[in-house]
């Protein structure tokens, strides 16, 4: 079963049937993650409807690298906080943290900021592509192993932050050098995967610079790639699985970690739609004020 993936070349056509099929599927979890956020639900419905023009303004820009979702939740956040900053509701701090959870170089995809864009066909964003595209992999690898602690102390340590120490009493796991060992295999791991991806060893070179200056720099690239490429998010149907009960106990814990210990916004978010899809009937007034402004804008270009 796989998550749907909206046709990015006939949202670039500004397509209206295509952006109405991405309304339909992502209004409501993008209306639960502005929700928890803002009180207002006027004041919620107006920042669902800037993210989807803004969205639709943006498209030109899009970076495959991050997945449609990860754009649309980066267009969300940004509307959101602004709309708090409007209202001074929001302090830079609590601003900081958020942009660290939500993971999301979100003023990347924004109309407003075009240089991010163009430093992205650069060499050292073409590195971090893929890094985050070894990253993804492992993550993918690991959970077909079935290795769902391996994934939890890494994830715990790259996007957590956490020390050595606090992850083995976490994980049940002997001492600490079992900690320092899965991540040592863990990084083997990456090194091989670069290898094969990075033809002219580019990427590779940077690894292994990583690994002689004491792993220091390659650790924080890994971490900045993790939390901003969001690699481990589970897809939709995972969450939609742990929430019917019907998950193996290994990815029903990661799933839970994942979301509550890691802090996931944007799963949570997802998670919440998913739990109030058929109580929604409310909801659908919304959705449709929200896709006739789309489609007003959408029409307002094809005649431009
Ligand atoms: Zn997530």
């Amino acid at each position: 079963m796989s998550d749907y993936r909206p046709d990015i070349a006939r949202l670039q056509s500004f397509d209206d049937g295509e952006w109405l099929a991405v309304e339909r599927e992502y209004s409501g979890r993008l209306l639960a993650y502005v929700s928890k956020r803002i009180r207002d639900t006027q004041a919620r419905e107006d920042v669902l409807q800037e993210t989807m023009l803004g969205a639709v303004r943006g498209i030109g820009g899009y970076d495959p690298i991050y997945t449609f979702e990860q754009y649309l939740f980066g267009i969300c956040h940004n509307r959101t906080i602004d709309h708090l900053r409007r209202r001074r509701l929001v302090t830079l701090d609590t601003e900081e943290g958020e942009e660290d959870r939500i993971g999301i170089t979100a003023r990347a995809h924004d109309e407003e900021t075009p240089s991010r864009i163009v430093r992205g066909r650069d060499l050292e964003a073409r590195a971090r592509g893929m890094l985050i595209e070894i990253l993804r992999a492992w993550v993918q690898e690991t959970w077909a192993e079935g290795e769902f602690t391996r994934l939890m102390v890494i994830e715990a340590l790259m996007h957590g932050g956490w020390r050595n120490r606090d992850t083995w009493q976490r994980f049940g796991l002997r001492d600490e050098t079992s900690v320092a060992g899965i991540k040592f295999r863990a990084l083997a791991r990456l090194r091989e995967l670069a290898a094969k991806r990075d033809g002219s060893k580019q990427l590779l070179g940077a690894i292994a610079q990583g690994a002689e200056s004491g792993e220091a720099s390659l650790d924080m690239s890994i971490e900045s790639a993790w939390r901003e490429a969001r690699v481990s998010c589970p897809a939709r149907h995972w969450l939609a699985r742990s929430l019917a009960g019907s998950l193996e106990p290994g990815p029903r814990e990661y799933v839970r970690f994942h979301v509550e210990e890691m802090g996931c916004p944007c799963c949570a978010a997802n998670l919440e739609d998913l739990r109030d899809r058929e109580s929604k009937a409310d909801l659908s007034a919304i959705f449709e004020r929200v896709q006739a402004s789309t489609l007003r804008y959408l029409r307002s270009r094809s005649r431009a």
